[in-house]
């Protein structure tokens, strides 16, 4: 019997009556060359990853094995790892047999849901990858008003269950990211300045500690676990379930891309930043100073509006008169509609990304980009700005792990290339538009790191939440195992 391959998402190609099977494969091998969390290579030896293999109910891929090249690819294809070894994980029993075997055999581990980590954190060269994507249950309790998730679930799939009552969790703007990383670090898309972050919205957690404990999360139990993991990322454990607050959206709301040439964009970027600064919560924006297919500069104001429908075209209309636009997609949309919107524009490819925060959009701030776009050729990259605020600002910086509050919005240089020959121009171009955001940034953004990973840059993830976040990382995994991640080292 062969095996079928599983390439991307594991829910739509594996079912869960195939999965023994895979066990009657590469029963016996022989050992295998591997890196340890040290770095260093290490041996694994064949009847360990048998014993391995017996104790999972989903797939074990090591490489040669069919299935495995396909398997390792992330979204971002810029990181061409070959790990060791690839566990796809049927349910928790088998993230503790992962956690237990990558423990005791001190080996490098990466841990996977959706696979949009954009610095390749979920992918390592010689260790192990549990992945999660298997694990995509999803319940909506629409009396209490609650979904659980497990954490292989895309955004898609949680907006399809809780649009079915009416019922939404703030998630993030392109529907295929993994639900449970996006709201490990956070979490910013359409709804969060109406209903917070999308780690704001989280009730309870179950995870495997590194020492193989199940652990629950929640105001009563564990409740400095909870907070740890509203914000501070991979670093305490494999989260197999998650718990969150839903709230009443769509099925309709109203908002569309809006579109202006970009040599309105000095005039443009001033006028908005002024409407922007006191915008109702139920307004987000995401603007891009972006490419278009005829090779020239845009400005996309990425509209939502998740208020009263008879309300939106009054919200919306400083937007239109910022200038002549080239095209105005604004209306009434589905929920889901909008929530797709982002996804031809990021398809998998070769990613590299710098930025971070900032209290406000200043016109000292646009010029100096638009100026930097203006010396350079238009499809090197994207500049786009995720608005933060709102209900955002409410919550307390030392409530949540998640630190940065006040930030107005994220400012993010975002280059992408074709082939490896591109990648050097590419990321030269992404850090020449970091240069000139870099005097205006106050912070960085726990999801979007891992580029950087100097003690400096760590810290200003966390801000003055990094001590208490230290102490509970040496409580939950002072060997550090789990730092593929935007790592807090243990205290
Ligand atoms: C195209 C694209 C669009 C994006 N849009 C947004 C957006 O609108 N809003 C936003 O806030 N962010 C956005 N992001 C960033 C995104 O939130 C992060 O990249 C997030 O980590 C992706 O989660 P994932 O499960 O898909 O990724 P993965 O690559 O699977 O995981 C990323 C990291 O999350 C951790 N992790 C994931 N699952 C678990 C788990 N179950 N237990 C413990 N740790 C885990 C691990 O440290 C892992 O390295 C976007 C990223 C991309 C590529």
């Amino acid at each position: 019997m062969k095996r079928r391959a599983f390439i991307g998402s594991g829910l739509t190609a594996f079912t869960a009556a195939s999965l023994p099977y895979t066990r009657l494969f590469a029963a016996t091998g022989s050992d295998l060359p591997a890196i340890g969390l040290d770095g260093k290579p290490l041996t694994l030896k064949a009847t360990d990853i048998g014993d391995f293999r017996a104790r999972l109910r989903g797939p074990l891929l090591m490489a040669g094995e069919e299935g495995y090249d396909g398997a390792r690819l992330i979204w971002n294809r810029a990181f061409d790892r070959k790990p060791a070894l690839i566990a796809h994980c049927a349910g928790a029993a088998d993230v503790t047999a992962a956690v237990n075997f990558a423990r005791t055999q001190g080996l490098l581990t990466a841990v996977r849901g959706g696979g949009h980590s954009l610095s390749g954190q979920s992918v390592c060269e010689g260790g192990l990858i549990i992945d999660l994507s298997l694990m995509g249950g999803i319940r909506i309790d629409p009396l209490a008003r609650r979904a659980r998730i497990e954490p292989g679930v895309r955004l898609a799939q949680f907006d399809r269950e809780a649009q079915a009552f009416g019922l939404a969790a703030p998630l993030g703007t392109v529907s295929d990211t993994g639900a449970a990383g996006l709201t490990l670090g956070g979490g910013f898309g359409r709804l969060c300045r109406k209903h917070g972050l999308a780690c704001d919205n989280l009730v309870s957690v179950d995870l495997v500690t590194a020492d193989g404990r199940f652990v629950k999360a929640s105001e009563k139990d564990n409740p400095d676990l909870l907070w740890a993991l509203q914000g501070g990322g991979g670093n305490f454990g494999v989260v197999t379930s998650l718990e969150y607050r839903l709230h009443k959206a769509g099925p309709m709301m109203f908002g569309g891309a809006l579109v202006y040439p970009f040599a309105q964009a000095r005039d443009v970027l001033r006028g908005f930043a002024d409407f922007i600064a006191t915008a109702p919560d139920e307004l987000f924006v995401f603007t891009f100073l972006a490419p278009a297919p005829d090779h020239q500069r845009v400005v996309v104001f990425d509209v939502s509006y998740c208020g009263p429908l008879a309300a939106a075209e009054q919200v919306v209309a400083p937007l239109r008169k910022l200038g002549k636009p080239a095209k105005d997609g604004l209306g009434p949309t589905p929920y889901v509609e909008l929530q797709r919107s982002g996804d031809a524009g990021n398809p998998p490819g070769r990613y590299y990304i710098k930025g971070g925060y900032v209290r406000h959009i200043t016109p000292e701030l646009t010029n100096s980009l638009v100026d930097y776009l203006e010396s350079s050729p238009a499809d090197n990259g994207v500049v786009a700005f995720a608005q933060f605020g709102g209900a955002i600002t409410r919550v307390k910086p030392e409530a949540t792990a998640y630190w940065h509050r006040e930030a107005s919005h994220e400012v993010i240089a975002l280059g992408f290339w074709g082939d490896a020959g591109g990648a050097e121009p590419t990321t030269q171009w992404v850090r020449g538009a970091f240069k000139k955001l870099e005097p205006f940034i106050d912070g960085y953004y726990v999801n979007h790191g891992g580029f950087d990973e100097s003690e400096r840059r760590i810290r200003a993830n966390y801000g003055a939440n990094y001590a208490r976040l230290a102490a509970l990382k040496k409580r939950y995994d002072p060997g550090n195992l789990f730092r593929l991640n935007a790592n807090i080292k243990p205290a």
